[in-house]
């Protein structure tokens, strides 16, 4: 078993305390949401420390805005409930609370500690929460071991994310040179990389998320250790890694991270076989890179994005090949598409998990491209009027920007859409026209003279 934390890499790594004044950053109260100054103000008032910490604190300091605010603070988690009725514990192996106001959710931490701190564990010890365990290859089955504000900063993964800031004194706390770190734009991890990857997989797919979403380069240690640890990955929980998916691809900066996990060969863990489609053609890197790049921008424009969509995309490319052996073999079209998605899902999932609210939609926008290729009678255009129409759609749009052979699918649901319902109803009975002969129009009869 790997000692977590060796006396030494505490010493190392508490390189020294820089406490940045008021005057020398540039955080303001104005831009902390009152929710979070809330619950800083009455944990030091309940007698605790309370910092604002993490992405907040980084995200801040860049001018950025933060997307959540996190707390640390020393109490613990049974401590923090006891102050605010609106708060509940969560989590098993990480500890935390959660206090509601309105729709924000305030995530506090108690201080992580050194694994072998003793005294802190008689201390917590009593109400169950507070212990640590470990896999046989190192992995952190739970960190519930509490401890002091320096061990907490060593605890955190990237030093830009172990800033730290106080505001009742408006200072700001930085123990491992994350000011530094964000000023070179760099990704650093906190102590020996090895080991902290071998703690937490995971860690390795914050590293190259963060250094796509800030623009950052990774430090040389930081990135060397990452083929050394990927295959730890494949240790991680399925729905884990389906957390972890969201936020690598619906933050805003997907076709970084694409580029990113591609780079460092960690697509694989998250997805084997679109891994694999994507070293053996370019219509594939293609189709998932512009499925990444057209996500970004609809975020940057405010636009709703879900995560059934790029999963379609992601999946797309075992889909399709499947589909072609299936319907070869004598299978309907659609019985072979519906065949085809199936067994993509039961493939995926034994890797990550993909909950049935996204799987469902992802599985009807695949379907949907075949029916797409009807483009005669009233069917066709009601298809206009389905809740799925619009993603299958953009999907077709998609398989067509990277270079699939559509035919002329796209710019006829394009130009449709444009038209009139009147319109509408011409163009198909026109497509029809090349198929049947059109309906004879009666001629009125006259009137019976009265
Ligand atoms: P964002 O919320 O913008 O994605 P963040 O840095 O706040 O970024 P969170 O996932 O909200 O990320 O985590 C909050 C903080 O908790 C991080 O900044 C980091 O200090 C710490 N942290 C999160 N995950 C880990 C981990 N796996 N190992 C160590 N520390 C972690
Ligand atoms: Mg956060």
């Amino acid at each position: 078993m790997v000692d977590l934390y060796p006396v030494d890499f505490l010493q190392q790594a508490l390189i020294r305390l820089d406490i940045i004044p008021r005057d020398q950053h540039c955080i303001s109260r104005k831009n902390i949401s009152d929710g979070a100054l809330k619950v800083m103000s009455r944990l030091r008032s309940g007698g605790f420390q309370a910092y604002l910490v993490g992405g907040a604190v980084r995200d801040l300091l860049l001018g950025g805005c933060p997307k959540d605010f996190d707390i640390a603070t020393d109490a613990t988690p049974e401590a923090v409930t006891a102050l605010f009725r609106n708060s509940r514990i969560i989590g098993r192996r990480f500890r935390i609370v959660h206090v509601r106001f309105g729709r924000e959710i305030i995530e506090v931490t108690t201080f992580r500690g050194h694994h072998d701190s003793k005294t802190k564990e008689s201390r917590h010890d009593k109400k169950g929460g507070n212990h640590s365990r470990q896999s046989a290859s190192g992995l952190l089955l739970r960190d519930n071991v509490y401890g002091t504000l320096e061990e907490d900063a060593a605890r955190r993964d990237l030093s830009v994310n172990a800033l730290y800031y106080d505001s009742g004194k408006f200072e700001v706390f930085d123990h491992l040179q994350g000011i530094q770190d964000l000023k070179n734009r760099t990704i650093c991890v906190i102590g020996n990389p090895e080991q902290r990857y071998t703690e937490d997989p995971v860690r390795m797919l914050r590293v190259v998320r963060f250094a796509a979403k800030l623009d950052f380069s990774i430090d040389q240690q930081t990135a060397e250790a990452i083929p050394r640890c990927a295959h730890l990955l494949a240790e991680i929980p399925a729905a884990r890694l389906f957390d972890e998916f969201l936020k690598l691809f619906l933050a805003g900066s997907a076709a970084r991270t694409l580029d990113n996990l591609l780079e460092y060969n960690l697509l694989q863990y998250l997805f084997p076989g679109t891994s694999r489609c994507i070293q053996q053609d370019e219509t594939t890197r293609a189709l998932v890179q512009a499925a990444m790049g057209n996500t970004d921008e609809r975020i940057s424009e405010g636009k709703h994005v879900t995560p059934a969509f790029i999963l379609a995309a992601l999946l797309w490319p075992i889909v399709s090949k499947q589909f072609a052996v299936l319907e070869g073999s004598g299978e309907a079209p659609m019985v072979a598409m519906h065949n085809a998605g199936q067994s993509a899902v039961i493939e995926a999932v034994k890797h990550i998990a993909i909950p049935r609210r996204f799987s469902q939609p992802m599985r009807e926008i695949w379907e949907f491209q075949l029916r797409l290729q009807r483009r005669t009678g009233r069917k066709a255009l009601e298809l206009i009027e389905h809740r799925r129409f619009r993603a299958a759609y953009d999907f077709l749009l998609l398989r067509e920007q990277a270079g699939e052979d559509t035919g002329e699918l796209c710019s006829w649901w394009t130009e449709i859409q444009a038209l009139s319902p009147e319109q509408r109803m011409e163009k198909v009975a026109s497509a029809e026209g090349n198929h049947k002969r059109p309906k004879r129009i009666r001629k009125r009869r006259p009137n019976p003279a009265p």
